[in-house]
């Protein structure tokens, strides 16, 4: 029997190796500030804006709006918010979107709370967003841009995006430059493990891309289809049973829309627990697809806070029979899962 001299120590250093392993397993998540560990995510709003320029991929660029202008528009709803406990934004303008890692990067800064940026292309009202280049480059040359910015960091910054947005048409079969930019995706997700945030109308495009992702060896959980809430819950279910994400944006309190009606908060509610009830609470997110400094607009136009998920919609969930736990898989559980960097390969 080995003397206790000697036991102890051993013991201290098995648990040191033991915990180090737990360490490196512990899943990073990217935010414009640098990598954090999954676990300190916190309460998340996945799905937000600060800035948006409508004018088109020929046009728009840095010289479009003054960066103090927009930050001192946008700080007051980043600072209400933090005031609900929200540790973390995903901010979703796309590349020639409106897409501004400095301003991402100094709000961080200002406010401590974490935000994500995005890499990819948005396909979507008719390719309006997408640069030039894109009709004749390859998939493969599409993502090595992609690629390019995960490992260097966005337009000379040192921000590097946490995970791929892209677009494609609504309530359509893919066209070829879609189904390009999907497999674009799909390299990408491959190479980093970024999940695959697509903006999607309706089942038709949201089936089509899950097939090609598939063919492309990438698994759905890599993929969120992104206004979900745009779908018929049967196909919301059907997604979320192959592993794919359900993410319900635009949560708003419109005194306009009654009850039960399409975008109430009633209607979301119903959502939410029909999913659950399908057994897919895991699978769910929810954002407010709020914001964002309209450029062009005076002073942005109007700004629309990212409150009315703890101002509405968290009572109503409960009301209907949600657990605090099932809230906090929604709001920290989730998010950390869907924003971990790991490679999701299909069978
Ligand atoms: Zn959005």
């Amino acid at each position: 029997m080995p003397s206790k001299k000697i036991l102890l120590p051993s013991i201290l250093v098995l648990i040191f190796f033991l915990s180090c392993n737990n360490v490196e397993q512990e899943e990073r998540i990217m935010t414009v500030n640098g990598a954090i560990f999954s676990s300190d995510l916190g309460v998340t709003l996945i799905h937000e804006h600060v800035l948006v320029d409508w004018i088109g991929a020929d046009s728009t660029g840095y010289h479009r709006w003054d960066r103090t202008e927009v930050l001192e528009r946008v700080l007051p709803f980043f600072i209400e918010v933090a005031g609900r406990g929200v540790d973390t934004i995903g901010e979703f303008t796309p590349a020639y979107l409106g897409r501004d890692p400095y301003i991402l990067s100094e709000l961080s800064r200002r406010t401590g709370i974490n935000i994500l940026t995005n890499t990819g292309f948005y396909g979507a009202v008719d390719n309006r967003f997408m640069p030039a280049y894109a009709y004749d480059e390859t998939s493969a040359e599409i993502a090595e841009r992609w690629i390019l910015e995960f490992k260097e960091g966005i337009d000379g910054s040192e921000v590097r995006p946490g995970f791929l947005k892209i677009s494609v048409a609504e309530h359509t079969g893919l066209s070829s430059l879609h189904q390009k930019i999907v497999e674009a995706a799909a390299i990408t997700h491959l190479e980093t493990g970024m999940t695959i945030f697509s903006h999607t109308i309706g089942d038709e495009p949201a089936r089509g891309q899950v097939e090609l992702l598939g063919q492309m060896g990438v698994d759905p959980s890599a993929w969120v289809w992104t206004h979900a809430q745009s779908g018929s819950l049967d196909a919301n279910i059907t997604l979320a049973g192959k592993g794919a994400w359900i993410s319900l944006d635009n949560v708003m309190f419109d005194p306009a829309r009654g009850e039960g009606q399409e975008g109430s908060i009633g209607w979301y509610v119903d959502r939410i627990i029909s999913l659950r009830d399908a057994g897919h609470l895991d699978k769910v997110l929810i954002s407010h697809d709020a914001g964002w400094y309209d450029v062009g607009e005076p002073n942005g136009g109007d700004f629309r806070g990212y409150t009315d998920i703890f101002d509405y919609l968290i009572s109503e969930l409960i009301d209907s029979g949600l657990s605090d736990e099932d809230i906090e898989q929604l709001l920290v559980k989730n998010p950390a899962r869907v924003f971990s960097l790991r490679v999701k390969k299909g069978e």
